[in-house]
């Protein structure tokens, strides 16, 4: 096989490490990749939001298989391009894809098939509306801007005075651009956060290894939010019983929904879960896999990743080939001095082949290049030192033994991954 995989982040270098693995794996092409990737795939440099210059690329190298990192190409309709041509990809059309790229259009998906969410107290088109609604809502409030806004589109609000700076950024000064157009406010949910994420081929799907992310930059939850600071996966995340009542509440409900609007949902959808007192709730859903969530999923993979991701977008999964190693997974970000705010770029990293010397330990790129004999970096989320062991404590500790050995300027990285248990609404 022949495999495309499109972005250039460490959820796509973990897609490329285990693809690369499988032994029907033959090449494996990555656009627009990155300084890690570029060592196990042959890079080009097309962007992933690019869908025309995609389909161009993928008619010169005619993949077997395509596999889509990140949500602004489905959203974009590659899917769609690529269907129309009867060529394999994993992920789901532009339609299917408005789970993510809608907020609006997801919450009233849940609404109309009884699946438990916060509720959703209005939305709105205009600044001046969207004010006047304040008035008549439970604080703290959660506000989120309808449309992709690359992670800083949800605030929760302690007080109207925050309220109103947020939706005068979002709606008047257009500070997230078009995804800031329309907001929709709604209750804020308490409780332990939970990706659920799942693998479908439209009919049957499985779930992926249980996993969590660390979404504040600092320690003990401290700071802004950001892309995530690292995650980690162990099945004791996801209790038999639990499992069971997301499944019947939600995914249930879900798949059987999408099937009803005559939605055809093909690829990963990651279910973003509040469990709170009441039970687990849908914060969102994203049409794709998470980052850094993925680094730590597909370290637990004991399966053949280019097998049952082609069976995925032929229609024909086969759940029970999914199989994890036992034990537990971690990842740990390595960010810029500065980020999520202002960083600066092109640091030099070192250690980077000391680090992987270590038995079970991957370091997975996600802002770097090759510069020469060099990687420099690119990003704000620079590297995602990943680990596999027995148990989540032996996992973090050979993570943080790989953390040890690299270094670039500025660089920081939160030192309590898989630490804390309990997570506050919106944040960790
Ligand atoms: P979303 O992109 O909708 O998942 O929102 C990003 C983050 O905001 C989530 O991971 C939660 O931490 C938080 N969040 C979203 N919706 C709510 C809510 N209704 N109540 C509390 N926190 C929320």
């Amino acid at each position: 096989m022949k495999i495309l995989v499109i972005g250039g982040g460490g959820r796509e270098h973990a897609l490329v490490w285990k693809l690369g693995t499988s032994a029907r794996v033959e090449k494996i092409w990555c656009a627009p990749g990155n300084g890690g990737i570029a060592g196990e795939a042959e890079c080009v440099g097309v962007d992933a939001g690019d869908v025309g210059g995609l389909v161009g690329l993928a008619e010169k190298i005619q993949p077997d298989l395509t596999v889509v990192g990140p949500e602004l190409p489905l959203v974009n309709g590659l899917v769609d391009a690529f269907a129309e041509r009867k060529w394999a990809v994993v992920g789901p059309d532009k339609k299917a894809a408005q789970l993510e790229g809608s907020k609006i259009f997801a919450k009233e998906f849940l609404q109309r098939h009884n699946i438990p969410t916060a509720e959703m107290y209005g939305a709105h088109d205009s600044a001046g509306a969207a004010y006047g609604a304040l008035c008549a809502v439970d604080w703290p409030v959660v506000i989120k801007a309808d449309g992709l806004c690359a992670g800083k589109g949800v605030f929760l609000a302690p007080n109207p005075d925050a309220a109103t700076d947020f939706i005068e950024r979002v709606m008047e000064k257009n500070e997230l651009g078009d995804g800031g157009k329309r907001v929709m406010l709604e209750e804020a949910l308490e409780g332990e956060e939970l990706s659920f994420i799942l693998l479908t081929d439209g009919g049957r799907y499985a779930a992926l290894a249980p996993t969590r992310d660390h979404k504040r930059a600092f320690d003990n939850n401290e700071g802004p939010n950001t892309g995530g600071m690292g995650a980690y996966s162990s099945d004791e995340l996801l209790p038999a019983e639990l499992r069971q009542t997301i499944e019947r509440t939600i995914v249930e409900p879900t798949m059987k929904g999408l099937a009803a609007d005559g939605i055809r949902y093909q690829g990963f959808l990651y279910v973003g879960l509040m469990l709170t007192k009441s039970g687990p709730k849908v914060l969102e859903f994203n049409c794709r896999l998470g980052d850094p969530e993925t680094q730590a999923i597909l370290a637990r993979v004991n399966f053949d990743l280019a097998e049952v991701l082609s069976d995925a977008a032929a229609g024909n999964l086969q759940p029970e080939k999914l199989k994890w190693k036992p034990g537990a997974s971690a990842c740990v970000v390595l960010a810029s001095g500065g980020y999520p705010g202002k960083f600066e770029t092109g640091k030099e990293i070192q250690g980077l082949a000391e680090a992987e010397k270590i038995e079970d330990v991957k370091v997975l790129h996600a802002g770097t290049k090759r510069v020469g004999e060099k990687i420099v970096t690119t990003g704000g989320r620079v590297l995602g030192v990943t680990a596999t062991g027995s148990t989540l404590s032996v996992a973090l500790q050979t993570a943080y033994e790989g953390v040890g050995k690299i270094h670039f300027d500025g660089m920081h990285y939160r030192k309590d991954i898989g630490k804390l248990q309990q997570s506050s609404a919106a944040g960790d």
